[in-house]
């Protein structure tokens, strides 16, 4: 275990630290949807077998976390102002999803299955192409209070 000794900051012998690999700064915005998971050229036996309870319709109330990361601006302290990231993530995702069937309503999700897997992915998809590059740093969709997906870069 290392000790940790008081040191003077001007000290020679302090070494250097390193900065800090990411400031990433979060934003959640909440949606409540209906989806249902099956495959249409499956049976409904083999649906049920899959899917479980999800192969009939039911809706959740979802949580979506989004990270920027960056360098905070000297001027603001801000890697990103949160009203700026709030209103992307509405006008990306949260209202085209929010009070919708995710199975129908949704015409960048036709034909995707809409786990909570596929959801998390294409909502990456539709930030990472509205902000700088690098930028998005984390996408967080939490389903249920015992499911949750994160992607990271
Ligand atoms: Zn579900």
């Amino acid at each position: 275990m290392a000790t940790l000794k008081p040191g003077s900051a001007d000290s020679p012998a302090r070494p250097r630290r390193r900065p800090p690999a990411a400031v990433t700064i979060m934003r959640r915005a909440t949606f409540a949807a209906a989806h249902v998971l099956r495959r249409e050229e499956w049976d409904e036996a083999r649906n049920r077998a899959v899917f479980g309870a999800c192969a009939g319709e039911h809706g959740h109330n979802y949580v979506l976390e989004v990270g920027v990361s960056g360098v905070p601006e000297p001027a603001t302290g801000m890697v990103v102002n949160l009203k700026d990231l709030d209103r992307l993530m509405r006008q990306a995702v949260i209202d085209d999803v929010d009070h919708r069937h995710l199975n129908r309503d949704v015409a960048w999700l036709q034909g995707v299955i809409p786990t909570a897997e596929n959801l998390a992915l294409a909502f990456w998809h539709r930030l990472e192409e509205r902000l700088p590059d690098g930028a998005l740093a984390r996408v967080r969709l939490v389903e249920s209070e015992n499911n949750s997906v994160e992607i990271t870069r």
